[in-house]
This record gives structure tokens, C-alpha cells and sequence, in this order.
């Protein structure tokens, strides 16, 4: 390996060489992924003890620290790409999508503003356009990349709050199935946790209308102002859509900022399936929207849509004398005036990169597959006397629990927790849980496109047969072996 050129500086021989050893290692990690455990993780104690060291004052091979990452420490973690990692919500990114972070990360563009990239942030306005009409947002609406949904729902919520005039007591309405990222940014906006309005949610995990409105006109007569409502489209634990054509009508009428969580959910409006479920959505005042969830994307690919871009803008567009020079004059928008981050790294190029490379039929495909695995799933579910079914497939989750006829709540519940900790130690899948009316439920979340049906199917077969061992007094025995404890689930 040729040595490094000087301080911070490496040859172009070395610079090519080692960018090669890393395409290799990732292509290499790509082509056996399926046959590779979906998690890997180890005990805080033993990574510091290995990793918890100064840094060296002289430096190493640069082969040695790429082959060390390579090997040692990125593998420590959940395979979110594993077509059998059905926790949580995957992710299996883009191959292009990566390159294009690689390219705009070695190209140092900081996607601040028009006269320091003008080029990605062209690409950004495109992109967000396309999602703009993917969600049947009206023209005139836009956005910014972010993060990821947690940012998006910080800046929404700024925005509420001022077209709302700033109201003294502000409270914010929900489900409560609507994920805790929207609590947290309600809070950094000035919302107090005791005005935080969790409504309980109907059979069907959908935010109840009646209760909003009795809640929502409680409050304005006790002097709390309602500066948002949160709807879920695609919620974490079910997939369940609220009504939101229904809250469309009530927060117009009310004349309250109503915001949509579609982290999860929001992409499956590329299939005609996606669009009948998501029906509303479009009218809302502003959607958060993970394009690193079901768009296929690496992190953080968030996205923040606002029906009126001068929401977003004039909150946030504050001047400062260091880049008085930035200003081209109209029509030129700095991508900066409409969030809370000066230094912006140009999200939305992997997005554009991946579909200009598969187009948008290829896009369409991958999001179906997970919406026809999951009813598939279903069915499978509903079929097998050892199953219940918690929640129908919606979007692309599907919950349910081992349920043998003689065994009462406690030790069903008992059983279930031990089936996951079962299926975690197996390591051939991975699931995660939830809970519902109190309920532990287990959970497949299924967005990956090389996932097959033998692959869920198998998942499935997996908890029944150690749901069977456990029956007979054999489970547990694998993990015992590995002389480890089976994780807490409580
Ligand atoms: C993932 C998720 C979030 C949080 O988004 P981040 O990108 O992790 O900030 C919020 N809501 C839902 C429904 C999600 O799935």
C-alpha cells in the first residue's frame, strides 16, 4: 500500500487504491448478506475495553484502519438491509444512493445555498417536487431535506406555532399510537408535557374524531390554545393510517395546523394501493417523510413538506453578516432560510442518483412487494391455529402472537416474550415487538425488496416451532449453551 503523502494528504495511488479495498468489502459484504446473521452486537464492557483508547499520536496503514472497520466494528450491529430483518422499520439503501453520498461527501459541498451549490440544490427542489406530487401536495408546497422525521416534525411545529401567533399555552393533539419523536418535538417548541394531548385510539389503532374535537374544545374554553394536530400515516407499530381526510376537514373548519407523520409510511403513495390508503394526505399544512425508511435511501434521508413554503421561511430565515454575500437575488432560495441547519450536506442527491439509475416502474415494484408480503403474512397468520392475528396488515407490518387454546393472558404473554427472545438468539431473523391495548405483540416489518416469501414464511415457521419447543420444556437450551442470559422484554 503506498505510504501517505504528508499531513492529511495521501497520494492518488493510495487514494485509489484504498477507495478500491472498500468497494471490494462492500460489495463482498452485499453478496453474502443473505447468508450472514440479521444482527450482530456486543457487551458494552468488552467494546470499551477494546476500543476505548487515546488517539494514537502517530498515525497507521490506512489499509489496516479500513480492514479494522470493516471487520470489527461495523459489523457490530443490526443488518437493516438483511432480507429477514423484519424489525423496527429496515432499510436495504440504493447501491447508486450510496455512491452519491461517497460523491457529495468527497466533493465537499455544503448545501447551505444557492452560490455554494447551486447544482445539488437544484436537485434538492426537484426532488422535493417529485415527493410534492407522489403525495398529491398542491403546487406552491416544498420543503427541505433533514435529518429524518424526528427534525422534520421540530420544524413543522416551529411553523404551526407562528402562523398560530405564538399562543402563550400551546397544546398539540394525537393518537396514542403516534411515535414518541412527535412528543419530543412538541416539547422543544414550547409545548409543555401536560399539554400534550395523547387521545386514545379506536379498535382500529385510528385517531378518534370525537375525542379530538371534545379534547380541542376543552381546552379553548379553559384559554389552551391548539397549535397542531398530528396525524399518522403509517404508524410505527401497526402501519395503521388515520382518517385524514376526515382531520383535513375538522382542522381546516378549525382553522389548526394539521401535521402528518408519514415517516414510514408516506412512500407507499408511489403504488395505486398506497394512494387509496393514504387518501388526504395532501391536504395537509405539512408531512415529515423518511426517504431512509421505504424509499431505499442510507441515513438521513428525512423530509419535510409544507403546503406553503413561507411557513418554514419566515421563522428561519435570519441573516448574518458572514454570508451577506450568499443573497443571488429572486428565485434563487437558499435551502438554509427554511430549517434550522446552516451546513447541510446534499441529501437529496442519492435520491435523485437512485431513481434516475431504475426509474420510478423499479421504485414502484420494490414498495408493492412489501404491501402483497405482508397481506401475504396475514393470511399465513390467520391460517394456523398456534397464531392469532393482533392487527391486520396495513402498509407493510403485520402483528400477531403465539396463542395456544389452553393457556390463559399471563402465560401467553410469558410464552410470547420468550419466543422473541428465542428468535433473537437464533439469529437465522429478526423481529421486534410492540404493544397493543396492552397486549405484547410481535411485529414484521416488511420494506426490503429482496425479501421473498420463503423468507417471511420461514420467519413465521420459526416462532411457531420455538413457540412448540418452549411448550415442551426445550427452549431456551440454545441460549443457555451460549452462556448467555436471554434479554429482558419488559
Ligand atoms: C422512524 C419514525 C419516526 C422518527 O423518524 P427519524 O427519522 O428516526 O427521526 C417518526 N414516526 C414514525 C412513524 C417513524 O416510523
Amino acid at each position: 500500500m503506498p505510504k501517505n503523502n504528508g499531513d492529511l494528504e495521501m497520494t492518488p495511488e493510495a487514494m485509489r487504491e484504498s477507495a478500491r479495498r472498500v468497494v471490494d468489502l462492500l460489495v463482498d459484504r452485499a453478496e453474502t448478506l443473505r447468508d450472514s446473521r440479521p444482527w450482530d452486537g456486543e457487551f458494552a464492557r468488552v467494546l470499551a475495553e477494546r476500543f476505548h483508547q487515546p488517539p494514537p499520536e502517530e498515525g497507521r496503514e490506512v489499509s489496516e484502519v479500513i480492514e479494522q472497520m470493516a471487520r470489527e466494528i461495523l459489523p457490530l450491529a443490526a443488518r437493516l438491509d438483511h432480507p429477514r430483518f423484519f424489525g423496527f422499520v429496515p432499510v436495504s439503501p440504493t447501491w447508486p444512493s450510496v455512491l452519491a453520498d461517497f460523491m457529495a461527501s468527497a466533493s465537499t459541498v455544503n448545501q447551505c445555498t444557492w452560490l455554494t451549490s447551486s447544482g445539488p440544490s437544484q436537485i434538492e427542489l426537484t426532488v422535493i417536487d417529485w415527493i410534492r406530487q407522489w403525495l398529491g401536495c398542491p403546487e406552491g408546497a416544498g420543503g427541505l431535506f433533514v435529518s429524518g422525521a424526528s427534525a422534520a416534525a421540530v420544524h413543522a411545529l416551529v411553523a404551526a406555532r407562528e402562523v398560530g401567533g405564538a399562543p402563550a399555552s400551546p397544546a398539540l393533539y394525537m393518537s396514542d399510537q403516534t411515535h414518541s419523536t412527535i412528543a419530543r418535538a412538541a416539547f422543544a417548541v414550547g409545548v409543555r408535557h401536560e399539554h400534550i394531548r395523547t387521545l386514545p385510539s379506536d379498535r382500529q389503532c385510528r385517531l378518534d374524531l370525537e375525542l379530538l374535537a371534545d379534547r380541542v374544545a376543552a381546552d379553548r374554553a379553559a384559554g389552551i390554545t391548539p397549535i397542531a394536530v398530528c396525524a399518522n400515516a403509517g404508524t410505527a407499530s401497526t402501519g395503521a393510517v388515520d382518517p385524514l381526510a376526515a382531520m383535513a376537514d375538522y382542522c381546516e373548519a378549525e382553522g389548526i395546523w394539521l401535521h402528518v407523520d408519514a415517516a414510514y409510511g408516506g412512500f407507499a403513495a408511489v403504488t395505486e394501493h398506497g394512494r387509496r390508503a393514504l387518501a388526504g394526505i395532501g391536504r395537509a399544512d405539512s408531512i415529515s417523510i423518511d426517504a431512509h425508511k421505504w424509499f431505499f435511501q442510507p441515513y438521513e434521508a428525512g423530509c419535510l413538506l409544507v403546503k406553503d413554503v413561507r411557513t418554514l421561511e419566515r421563522p428561519f430565515a435570519l441573516r448574518h453578516d458572514v454570508i451577506q454575500d450568499t443573497i443571488w437575488g429572486a428565485n434563487h432560495p437558499n435551502v438554509t432560510d427554511r430549517g434550522l441547519q446552516l451546513t447541510r450536506t446534499a441529501r437529496a442527491l442519492k435520491l435523485w442518483a437512485s431513481v434516475q439509475t431504475f426509474g420510478m416502474a423499479a421504485f414502484r415494484r420494490a414498495v408493492s412487494r412489501g404491501l402483497e408480503l405482508a397481506c401475504r403474512a396475514e393470511r399465513r397468520i390467520r391460517n394456523d391455529p398456534n397464531l392469532e392475528l393482533l392487527h391486520p396488515a396495513e402498509l407493510s407490518i403485520v402483528c400477531f402472537r403465539v396463542r395456544p387454546a389452553d393457556l390463559d393472558e399471563d402465560a401467553i404473554d410469558t410464552l410470547n416474550k420468550h419466543v422473541l427472545a428465542s428468535v433473537f438468539w437464533d439469529e437465522s431473523c429478526y423481529i421486534s415487538s410492540t404493544t397493543l391495548r396492552g397486549t405484547l405483540a410481535l411485529r414484521l416489518c416488511i420494506t426490503n425488496p429482496a425479501t421473498t416469501w420463503a423468507d417471511v414464511r420461514g420467519a413465521l415457521d420459526l416462532v411457531v416451532r420455538l413457540a412448540a419447543d418452549w411448550a415442551t420444556g426445550n427452549g431456551g437450551a440454545e441460549a443457555q449453551a451460549r452462556g448467555r442470559a436471554v434479554p429482558s422484554q419488559d
